[in-house]
């Protein structure tokens, strides 16, 4: 096959991976950087440009788009989708993960435990909106954060108060949402691919930090999950839509609750810590799965 990537950086761990697994499989992949690829889109037969070629003849198309780079990126991989080029993960998709108060609202309608969370423009409600989320400590999170950038723990009612002015009053949007404390500073990455966890650990935060992402400090372990949780991660990840994601769970008194769901989700961490081949495994699925013109929506909605 001759699968394209769209990412910025060739020499990220997970690229490498992939590029690696594909190779080993037999398939050609070139990895494009997507700020670098242009289009007509007003064209009859869409097209994709790059280095003054035509992008064509690709069997596969594997979205690695950064945060910063959602609106042009899910731009570039719509296009992939209406010249019928299948994608591993659909922009449609994409977009919706991004849109972190947009993916608990999806996964609430779905009836996905989710930790308590309350949103507002207006900073005129905040008591309220604290007493939302069950009252101090309460989490606040800036709604286009990752990285666990933008998150911060409102530990008195007064301090998360000032928090959600403080970032309301640089026009910025939040969510408030409960702290599960009984989380104990540790998530659980689920790992799904097709529709199946293909592998789980454990992130604990760096000492005295709350959050527990490894850009934050935080250390992985291997952890046994509970047919719960695989059913919770599953599901959370059809629901988005996504083939293959990262679903993070937090264990609370009240079940596993998810607190994001990833479309890109790094392979570093959970490949080392748990020894297996997920880029084999991604790569694996779009042999299994990528057809021509298959693609659900093809950029629609
Ligand atoms: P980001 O997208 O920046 O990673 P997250 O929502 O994943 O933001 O939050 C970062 C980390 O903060 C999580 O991995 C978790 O350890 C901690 N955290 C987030 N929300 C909660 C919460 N409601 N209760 C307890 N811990 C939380
Ligand atoms: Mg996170």
């Amino acid at each position: 096959m001759k699968i394209a990537m769209l990412a910025r950086n060739p020499d990220l761990y997970s690229h490498r991976r992939l590029v690696e697994a594909a190779e080993t499989r037999g398939h050609q992949m070139d990895v494009i950087n997507t700020l670098l690829v242009y289009m007509n889109i007003t064209s009859h037969r869409p097209d994709l440009r790059y280095g003054g070629e035509r992008l064509t003849g690709y069997d596969a198309v594997i979205p690695r788009i950064g945060a910063s780079v959602t609106f042009y990126g899910t731009a570039v991989l719509r296009q992939f989708e209406m010249m019928g080029v299948w994608p591993l993960n659909e922009s449609v998709a994409i977009g919706r993960s991004r849109d972190k108060l947009r993916s608990l609202q999806l996964l609430a309608r779905a009836g996905i435990g989710l930790p308590v969370t309350a949103f507002a423009h207006s900073t005129k409600y905040s008591d309220d909106l604290i007493e939302i989320a069950g009252g101090a400590p309460v989490v606040i999170k800036l709604l286009e954060g990752t990285q666990g950038i933008g998150v911060v723990l409102g530990e008195t009612h007064n301090s998360a108060k000032s928090v959600i002015d403080a970032f309301r009053g640089v026009k910025s949007h939040i969510l408030v949402q409960e702290f599960i404390k009984e989380a104990g500073n540790t998530d659980i990455r689920c790992l799904v691919v097709g529709g199946k966890v293909v592998a789980s650990m454990k992130r604990s935060g760096a000492e005295g930090d709350f959050r527990s992402n490894l850009h934050r400090g935080g250390s992985a372990q291997i952890i046994k999950i509970t047919p719960e949780e695989r059913s919770t991660a599953v599901r959370a990840a059809k629901i988005m839509g996504l083939n293959v994601c990262g679903v993070d769970l937090l264990r609370s008194n009240h079940g596993p609750v998810v607190m994001e769901v990833n479309s890109s989700p790094g392979l570093e961490g959970i490949e080392k810590t748990t020894g297996k081949d997920i880029a084999g495994r991604i790569v694996e699925f779009i042999e299994q799965n990528a057809k021509p013109n298959k693609t659900k929506t093809r950029g629609r909605g």
